[in-house]
């Protein structure tokens, strides 16, 4: 528990110096004595090897975006011990980032920086990273990610983690310095056979996927993260709760899992110990909006160990509880066991698109981009496609919005 009393009192002292840049807890100059290394060590976020780069990397992230408190919270977040940075040309954090670079150049070769773009073609992305690392105006960058690959991207995307193309540009790209590692994010609902032809091809060295951990191990997408994984493909975990909202989700955590909570984490700082366990995944990233966030989760992270198999099912409780209805990418068993032709995953995923994430138009298009049949679930025995689902959707609750909203 000392940890954690350290860094109570850090976050203290860092709000009264009003986030001075020079402060020995924000980063070690040349001059660092053997007592600032050895105080860096016990504030830092604990790491993992990312894969077969090698490299360690924070196990917490900080996801970024534009806004006017961006300069404070990277600020912040470094001093409580993060060394991972996720940026993308689309969030608008790349200016900023620069900025803190140009007032605390030491900081740069300490953290990995990680930004994303979406070229065209495998050799689009070279001018990519040129334009990104004029953005943040340094000359390296240490992971260079396709930004969310899938729908939107060319038809033959799904052949670029295995193209010569792609081996040249990566290799082109490695050579030029201008990024350690190359790799994709995707949240698409094809992302299980991006990951596996990401693992037949092994180009990319790290993949940032949107994850559910409560995934069924006997699942395509399951299958596809160990292939991953065996391949030696970095994994890092992001959007985590995209099925239920955040609030839906959080509010169940401490009726079903007290254990957690009476450890002293968050129910979000519970969600982080669920995805630590499972060791495949590096790092997690989470856009932290605040102070009192950061400080939550990296004390979380420092006070993580391994979950036990029954706190484990009690945070999976607490999921089923907060009536999910974004599926979780299986087999599509529930339209097995439903007798129906209807693809109810992809019903239910983007009516969760449309009530959730506040992409209607784009959930109508994809609606009514499938055929008939798979739209058409008369006649489906929809408890029985309920008690199938390892999310456990309500789908005669589910589907009768879909119809309202998407047909
Ligand atoms: S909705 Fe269907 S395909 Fe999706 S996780 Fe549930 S059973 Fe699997």
């Amino acid at each position: 528990m000392a940890e954690h009393d350290d860094l109570a009192m850090n976050r203290r002292g860092f709000i009264q110096a009003g986030a001075v840049a020079g402060s020995t807890a924000l980063a070690l100059g040349s001059n660092a004595t053997a007592a600032d290394e050895a105080a860096q060590k016990t504030i830092t976020v604990p790491t993992r090897v990312l894969g077969r780069t090698g490299v360690k990397v924070s196990i917490l992230n900080q996801g970024t975006w534009k806004a006017e408190s961006l300069n404070r919270i990277l600020r912040f977040a470094y001093a409580n011990g993060i060394r991972y940075f996720d940026t993308a040309k689309s969030y608008g954090s790349e200016p900023g980032i620069a900025e803190w670079f140009e007032a605390m150049p030491e900081v740069r070769k300490s953290i990995f920086l990680v930004t994303k773009d979406a070229p065209r073609t495998p050799k689009d992305m070279i001018a990519r990273l040129d334009e990104r690392l004029a953005k943040l105006k340094t000359d390296y960058v240490d992971l260079f990610f396709i930004h969310g690959i899938g729908a939107g991207y060319p038809e033959d995307s799904l052949d670029w983690p295995k193209s010569k193309e792609m081996k040249e540009t990566i290799e082109a790209i490695k050579k030029s310095g201008k990024a350690k590692f190359v790799g994709f994010s995707c949240h698409d609902a094809k992302r299980a056979e991006y990951l596996e032809a990401a693992a037949e091809g092994k180009l990319f060295d790290a993949l940032m996927i949107q994850n559910t951990a409560w995934l069924d191990k006997n699942t395509r997408l399951n299958k596809a993260i160990d292939k991953c994984y065996e391949a030696g493909i970095g994994l890092i975990s992001m959007k985590q709760i995209a099925g239920p909202t955040p609030k839906d989700f959080l509010d169940q955590v401490p009726n079903h899992a007290p254990e957690l909570i009476a450890k002293g984490l968050t129910p979000y700082g519970a969600l982080l110990h669920t995805i630590w366990s499972d060791e495949r995944f590096s790092s997690v990233c989470v856009s932290m909006r605040n102070t009192d966030q950061i400080t939550d989760n990296t004390r979380a992270a420092k006070m993580f160990q391994p979950l036990k198999a029954a706190e484990l099912e009690s945070m999976r409780k607490a999921f089923l509880a907060s009536r999910p209805s974004l599926c979780a990418d299986c087999d599509g068993r529930c339209s097995d066991a439903a007798g129906t032709k209807a693809q109810l995953g992809d019903i239910t995923r983007y009516l969760t698109y449309y009530e959730r994430h506040g992409f209607r138009g784009e959930a109508k298009k994809q609606f009514a981009a499938l055929p008939p049949e798979a739209r058409n679930w008369e006649g489906a025995d929809l408890e029985a496609a309920r008690d199938a689902c390892p999310s456990k959707l309500d789908f005669a609750a589910l589907l009768a919005r879909a119809d309202e909203h998407l047909s």
